[in-house]
């Protein structure tokens, strides 16, 4: 039934009708959303009225709707619930909706109305007048207000563009699939748990190579197994696969790509009026200028590095007391890290696992401190249907009134792909009265066996916390047009409010009512919590430095005019060492967290936003330092936190409304802190 994606549902807060929908619809349904989408646009460009905020914005504002409510179904479920057919279709749709897209973006006639109503802005104000500026941005950005021989060469570059970007994506997967490291004998792998030598077991069998044992590639130039491999050999040949990707010179080369890309991204940003694409970026961003990034990234990396070079100095103790061995390379630093933080902080997450219990995370951790912050209580209706039996659903009220539901899918499955993360399936707006919000929680816990409780592990509770401060500013933002409503902030703000929402975790009196043993119900050894306090700035040196340095590439390339990017892919590794030499990131032991030949990230969607992260994390820090000097959780600090930052959503520009809360800006001091870097 394509009504079922098309049409609000009837279900409490529109819960999307999971059981109405079958795979068939979705080619139907995203076709006449389109065309939809695209009556309506018509409709706006050949109205005889002059334009008017309400015949053109707010016409613009309803005219997706119906698209978008099909939209948001489908790519909730590619991520969490697909297969293959859906995967094709997605690959089917995928050209077809950004040509949609970009159509309405480089429609003169409608751009010629909404600057129309740009230029009469001052008669606005508030959220009105907010989303004309955003507009406006949005088509300007575009190329919109370019003349038609421009217009036509942005329309080849972004083609060559995403071109481009797909075919780095393939040969990076392809060549790291080709460099999985193949080992003869069991004892090499000493440091596994039996579970992940007989993955590498079947993983190599996979491959038609029975008998021996193959260990897979991860994003990460520092791949997890460096922590616990002892043999140093093993560690070696797998750091230096994890550094070639990319870059041998055969069919999977992507450097050549790389350039070509950052090549065709600059000359974009130079048509639309741009010194750099770095430029472009962040000027839909709250950052602004390429050079508030820079400025923030330096101002952190020659700390970092020091600290770092302290660390070693620890790791290189140890290492000479384990076996007498003297230096500390790039892949043995996970290893005696791993052995100093044990030894010096006597703490080893992996064993507080039994203190974890999903159940009691979720109801005594997560639900509770948003109750003490927001006044919000979860009440589980089994008798809602989520669309996967594994899915629970929960009703959310706030003070007694229902404001929303809350989907937790926790548990890995073939189906779903990787990582953890938020959707909305409804966004609350008054414009399409939408009173209420459905968001959801993905995670990717393994399933334990039958009549086994889910005990989760310290960084899955922190990703718990995490994703569910996402969730909070879905259920929680108001706003009046759908464009604002809930999570749309910008790119490098939108991890700001889920980086705050994992304070909860070891807050005290949070901890203390979640953390109990699922056996004896002891709680959790009273120390445990000084010792995390005491390690939680170990090793931050390596982790600051090896996030910067990758940062600072992604920076750096983006930073020049497109005579200035390199010809020869062998011009590459040179172009980073530069970058990273000139900032102090230069320890041969602290490798970038990702080399341009294998930097996904900005091949993709976060080209020149790799810095979003840490950026956000100032606005963190400070909020986190203002919850504990005004009281911890309280209702009082929880409705400032949502006054000021959740419950506006995308609705006002967020920095001045946190300046407006905070009285200042906020300062780097307490991310310096933090990290132990000040
Ligand atoms: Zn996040």
């Amino acid at each position: 039934m394509i009504d079922a994606l098309l049409e609000p549902s009837d279900l409490p807060h529109r819960l999307p009708r999971f059981a109405d929908i079958s795979i068939e619809d979705y080619g139907p349904a995203i076709e006449q959303g389109m065309a939809e989408q695209l009556a309506a646009l018509t409709a706006i460009t050949a109205s005889a009225e002059e334009p008017t905020f309400e015949n053109t914005l707010v016409a613009l504002e309803r005219s997706g709707e119906r698209l978008d409510r099909v939209l948001r179904v489908f790519f909730s479920l590619l991520s969490a619930d697909s297969d293959d057919d859906l995967d094709e279709l997605h690959a089917a749709y995928a050209p077809r909706l950004a040509a949609h897209h970009d159509a309405l973006l480089l429609d003169d006639a409608l751009f010629a109305r909404v600057n129309a109503v740009y230029e009469k802005r001052a008669e606005l104000e508030g959220e009105d007048r907010y989303l004309v500026e955003r507009y406006h941005r949005d088509f300007v950005l575009a190329g919109a207000a370019l003349g038609p021989a421009e217009k036509a060469r942005l329309r080849e570059l972004n083609q060559e563009i995403s071109g481009l970007e797909a075919a780095f994506g393939q040969a990076a997967q392809a060549d790291s699939n080709d460099l999985a490291v193949v080992v003869d004998t069991v004892e090499e792998l000493a440091g596994l748990t039996p579970g992940e030598i007989s993955a590498a077991a079947a993983a190599a069998e996979g491959r038609g190579l029975a008998g021996r044992f193959l260990i897979t590639l991860t994003l990460f130039t520092a791949h997890p197994y460096l922590s616990v491999l002892e043999n140093r050999e093993l560690r070696q040949r797998l750091f230096e696969a994890q550094l070639a990707r990319g870059s041998r010179g055969n069919a999977n080369d992507t450097r050549g790509i790389a350039l070509d890309a950052l090549r065709l991204r600059a000359e974009k940003a130079q048509l639309l009026g741009f010194d750099s694409y770095a430029g472009l970026v962040t000027a839909d961003n709250t950052a602004g200028t390429p050079k508030a990034v820079r400025d923030m990234l330096e101002r952190l990396a020659s700390p970092a590095a020091r600290n770092a070079r302290a660390e070693q100095a620890a790791l290189e103790a140890s290492a000479r007391s384990e076996n007498g061995q003297s230096t500390i390379e790039a892949w043995d630093w996970p290893f005696y890290a791993e052995k100093v933080r044990v030894s010096e902080y006597d703490v080893d997450l992996a064993v507080l696992r039994p203190w974890f219990e999903a159940d009691r995370v979720l109801r005594d951790g997560v639900f509770f401190a948003a109750g003490r912050l927001y006044g919000l209580t979860f009440e589980e209706r089994p008798d809602l249907q989520g669309y996967h039996p594994e899915v629970r659903v929960f009703e959310v009220s706030r003070d007694g009134e229902p404001i929303g539901l809350f989907l937790l899918d926790l548990y890995t499955r073939d189906s779903k792909k990787g990582g953890a993360w938020m959707n909305s399936y409804v966004t609350a707006n008054t414009l399409l009265g939408e009173p209420s919000a459905v968001v959801t929680n993905n995670l990717n816990v393994p399933k334990p066996a039958p009549g086994e409780p889910t005990l989760l592990t310290f960084d899955q509770v922190n990703t718990l916390f995490h994703e569910f401060g996402h969730a909070l500013h879905g259920l929680l933002a108001r706003a009046t047009y759908p464009r604002f409503a809930a999570t749309s902030v910008y790119r490098d703000f939108v991890e700001y409010p889920s980086q705050v929402n994992e304070m909860w975790m070891l807050w005290p009196e949070v901890l203390a009512n979640y953390a109990v043993h699922h056996e004896t119900g002891e709680p959790i050894p009273a120390d445990v919590l000084g010792k995390l306090e005491a390690s939680a700035t170990f090793n931050e040196g390596f982790a600051t430095s090896e996030y910067l340095a990758a940062a600072l590439i992604d920076l750096a390339w983006h930073e020049l005019g497109p005579a200035e990017v390199p010809t020869s892919p062998e011009a590459v590794e040179e172009f980073e060492a530069a970058a990273l030499s000139a900032v102090g990131l230069d320890n041969p032991a602290v490798r970038a967290r990702y080399y341009t030949a294998y930097f996904k990230h900005i091949f993709g969607g976060y080209a020149s936003a790799y810095y979003s992260y840490i950026w956000s994390e100032v606005l963190d820090a400070d909020t986190v330092a203002w919850f504990k000097e005004n009281g911890g959780l309280t209702r009082e600090n929880g409705e400032a936190y949502v006054r000021y930052v959740i419950g506006i959503g995308g609705t006002r520009d967020p920095l001045e409304s946190y300046a407006e809360w905070r009285g200042r800006p906020a300062p780097i001091a307490p991310l310096l802190e933090r990290r132990g870097l000040a």
